[in-house]
């Protein structure tokens, strides 16, 4: 590995034992830590191939300014990535999401443009708002300029198909029986789908989706309804996205908060990984996963990003007592 240049620092993560949900359920389960890529978080990999991927489209030059609608991650991945390649980042992130990361994009150097959120039939939704940005600022500037578009540039998909994939088949050692995660824009669940499948067709896989998303009533029943809400960041939509209608998918699984917050300060007490509610989700899942296969099988799933990232929220009591979600009794 060269070790001189932080892009090539995105990727060859760690594969970790959960110890206590392998041993609630029978099973070995590892988690994917993606928090310890270089912006700390599984979308580091998407912001690079799609940076990449401009400029081998020769779409954009030193000098030139990627534009991306995010819930953060994107554009922390795309942050780092941008000055790597010394380009100008502009962001368009919905205000419901977390200061912490909203913080990490300022002190990265991102023009952040916060937007209220709105569902995406809404023209003035944080992704339709970052391509028409995009649009104008493509007129005025003459280096470049490209809309990263990670929900439907299916070079997101192709990036866990590559590295994410490949890597979970090489530390596993082939012996996987099973794969879950939950879904932003598609690319992880797809690319890592597809890479496994390709190996070994009979890898099963599932979606993990939280509450309030309309994904797990489309794998069940063939249409887009969402019951409840959900707190957690980067993850459930109302839509298929050019990445999603990618992945091979067997199964699907829900989770609630609470459920996926539970797991979150377990794993806090038993295991010091601190980490944030999207991966929650993704454990559940791999739980529920675990029990369906049944004893001795070895499921892998995604552990995003860092519950960090998420203080204001997940470690507040204040803001936990207001959702009535669960408190650990540490906080
Ligand atoms: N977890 C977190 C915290 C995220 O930010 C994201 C991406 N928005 C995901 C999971 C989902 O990843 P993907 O976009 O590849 O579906």
């Amino acid at each position: 590995m060269e070790t001189t240049n932080i892009i090539n620092q995105i990727g060859n993560t760690p594969l970790i034992k959960l110890k206590q949900v392998s041993e609630l359920t029978g099973c070995n389960i590892y988690g994917k830590a993606e928090y310890f890529n270089p912006g700390e978080s599984v979308k580091d990999r998407a912001a690079l191939y799609i940076v990449k991927d401009a400029f081998e489209r020769k779409k954009i030059e030193k000098g030139g300014i990627i534009v991306e609608g995010t819930a953060g991650n994107t554009g922390i991945g795309l942050a780092v990535v941008c000055k790597e390649f010394g380009l100008g980042l502009k962001i368009v992130i919905p205000k419901t999401q977390s200061n912490e990361k909203k913080d990490i994009l300022k002190k990265l150097g991102a023009d952040l443009i916060e937007v209220d959120a709105v569902p995406y039939s809404n023209p003035k939704n944080y992704i339709k708002q970052s391509k028409e940005i995009a649009e104008d600022l493509s007129k005025k500037h003459n280096h470049g300029v490209v809309w990263g578009n990670q929900f439907d540039n299916t070079v997101n998909t192709k990036a866990h198909i590559e590295t994410t994939a490949n890597e979970i088949w090489s530390q596993t050692a082939g012996k996987i029986d099973g794969f879950t995660c939950s879904v932003g824009t598609g690319g992880t669940l797809a690319g890592v789908s597809i890479g496994l499948k390709n190996k070994n067709k009979n890898v099963k896989i599932a979606l993990s989706d939280p509450m309030g998303s309309s994904l797990y009533s489309f794998i069940k029943d063939k249409k887009l309804e969402s019951k409840g809400t959900s707190i957690t960041e980067g993850i459930g939509t109302g839509r298929i996205t050019k990445n999603f209608e990618k992945a091979l998918i067997d199964d699907a699984f829900q989770t609630s908060d609470e459920e996926a917050l539970n797991i979150v300060y377990d794993l806090i007490e038993n295991q010091n990984i601190i980490l944030g509610g999207s991966s929650g989700i993704n454990i559940a899942g791999a739980i529920k996963l675990a029990k369906q296969l049944g004893k001795n099988k070895n499921i892998v799933t995604i552990l995003c990003d860092d519950g960090r990232r998420y203080a204001s929220k997940i470690f507040n009591k204040e803001f936990l007592k207001s959702k009535n979600l669960p408190i650990p009794k540490w906080l």
